[in-house]
């Protein structure tokens, strides 16, 4: 078979079934396009040696004829999985030189089915950003670019290198994780799909937490179905995360009929914000139409205290962060600052957190130590969390009105330049169509949808009812079909 790294992961599953190629030549195939990625920064920790054994492997099980649907699939993992024996450092200098000595929950289960690890890809420190630009290992480059420029742009964040490697065909499907949009807005400035599920769907065990009360891990791939065959394998209940759901998985492939007769779309007013290209106003229209086409009723909703989602997001994820942070401290992991005589225990924390964390994640911290001090605490945290019960009732109500899913912009823009230098607030609004969907721990989807005129991709997000990730990914592929978004960067790395 020709090339390799074109496949989806549905289209690799059945050509190992049919023996059409086979697990050891997909992961050849695929650690060449990595070894040649350089460029854009995406692999930052490379395990050829662990690849070709469970590649060699996977290709025994299909012999056998027992190989699950991810056995022998190539795939790239975010840096904050904890991966056993294997660089795992969120992103951070503080964790530099840390290799757990467990393995996370979610590349456990991949792991049992067969698939395959390329590497560990790179993040936002501690998944922290919107542009892949706070990483200690250095900013991510998105392989797409603008008209003839050659100007380097964001992938976006935090799953940036999860994104990049998709986009670019160095492996067939990442993980990544959305705290606020980390999987959505990545999947939308490079032209893939990416699936938050559900708070719960997936375990968060051996994950680095960032804010714990919003985290979920999801699939970043090149297609709908194979986010479903993905999100699938990730899935399940684990009693090792107290609020990981006992729930079964549903086959989520098997629910992608493409039949959306009868249902409503719900398109909340307040999705639309002053300012926003027309060119996003206008792809959304068109997505709209789209649904509309295929059956669907189309319903003007209201999602009233959308506006509030913004602030209350960046009151609770540093308030969480500030605390999950807190191990940090060059006892137990990673990064110790060298001492001069006479240090303590206390300068000890100082150097080290002071040397390891960066401007960010500092920035994190700090906010969420002063909206969690006593003076504070009342104004600030307890009030954004009665923003979120409100954010979440909104949601509850419109689906209790016969909402199936809604359907809104990714993001207020297309990929914008590395080093564009905003400020932190204008970084924060990156994640104003997304974050509302963490706080009411919905499922939400990003589909690549369309070009701008400086030929960038554009991605809409549908949402959808909770544990209904089959019904979201199944109105996604009618988008993903009607839009027929084909487009792919060239290859200039
Ligand atoms: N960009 C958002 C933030 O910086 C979301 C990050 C995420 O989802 N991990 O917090």
């Amino acid at each position: 078979m020709s090339n390799l790294t074109d496949l989806t992961i549905a289209g690799a599953r059945d050509a190992l079934r049919a023996g059409e190629t086979t697990a050891v030549a997909l992961t050849e195939a695929h650690l060449d396009a990595v070894a040649a990625s350089g460029a854009l920064n995406a692999f930052v920790h490379h395990t050829p040696e662990i690849a070709r054994a469970q590649a060699e492997a996977a290709d025994a099980r299909i012999a056998r004829g027992d190989a699950p649907d991810m056995c022998g699939i190539p795939i790239g993992v975010k840096d904050l999985f904890c991966t056993k024996g294997v660089a795992s450092q969120a992103g951070s200098a503080i964790l530099d030189g840390f290799k757990p000595e467990y393995e996370s929950t979610i590349t456990d289960q991949l792991f049992r089915d067969g698939a395959v690890m390329l590497g560990k890809l790179n993040m936002d420190e501690f998944a922290m950003g919107s542009s892949n630009e706070t990483s200690t290992y250095g900013d991510v480059v998105n392989p797409w670019r603008a008209g003839n420029s050659d100007a380097a742009l964001t992938p976006g964040g935090s799953s940036g290198g999860s994104a990049a490697a998709v986009a670019a065909r160095l492996c067939l499907g990442a993980l990544g994780t959305d705290t606020g949009g980390s999987i959505r807005q990545p999947a939308a400035f490079t032209g893939i799909t990416g699936i938050k599920p559900t708070y719960g769907r997936c375990s968060r065990w051996g994950v680095v937490a960032f804010a714990s009360s919003l985290d979920q891990a999801g699939p970043m791939t090149r297609s709908v179905r194979d986010a479903a065959i993905f999100l699938r394998a990730m899935s399940g209940h684990d009693p090792k995360d107290s609020t990981s759901a006992d729930l079964a998985v549903p086959d989520f492939e098997a629910m992608l009929t493409g039949d959306i007769k009868g249902q409503t779309i719900g398109i909340p007013r307040e999705y639309r914000m002053e300012g926003m290209p027309e060119e996003i106003e206008t792809l959304w229209t068109e997505g709209t139409e789209m649904l509309r086409d295929a059956g669907a009723e189309i319903r003007d909703i209201s999602l009233p205290h959308t506006k509030y989602a913004l602030p209350a997001y960046y009151v609770i994820a540093p308030a969480e962060a500030s605390s999950n942070l807190a191990r940090y401290d060059g006892v137990r992991f990673g990064h110790r600052a060298a001492l001069d005589q006479g240090d303590g225990i206390t300068e000890m924390y100082e150097k080290t957190r002071a040397e390891g964390f960066g401007p960010e994640v500092q920035r994190r911290v700090m906010v969420g130590t002063y909206v969690l001090s006593a003076g504070f605490y009342d104004a600030y945290y307890n009030r954004a969390r009665r923003v979120r019960t409100l954010i979440k009732k909104d949601f509850e109500d419109a689906f209790a009105a016969g909402v199936d899913a809604i359907l809104t912009p990714a993001t207020p823009s297309s990929a914008f330049e590395l080093g564009a230098n905003f400020t932190p607030i204008q970084m924060y609004l990156n994640d104003v169509f997304t974050v509302t969907v963490n706080l009411a721990g919905l499922p939400g989807v990003a589909v690549p949808a369309g070009l701008d005129r400086r030929g960038l991709p554009m991605g809409l997000q549908l949402i959808g009812k909770p544990w209904d990730e089959g019904g979201l990914l199944n109105v996604a592929s009618v988008i993903e079909a009607r839009a027929g978004f084909v487009a792919r960067p060239d290859k200039w790395w």
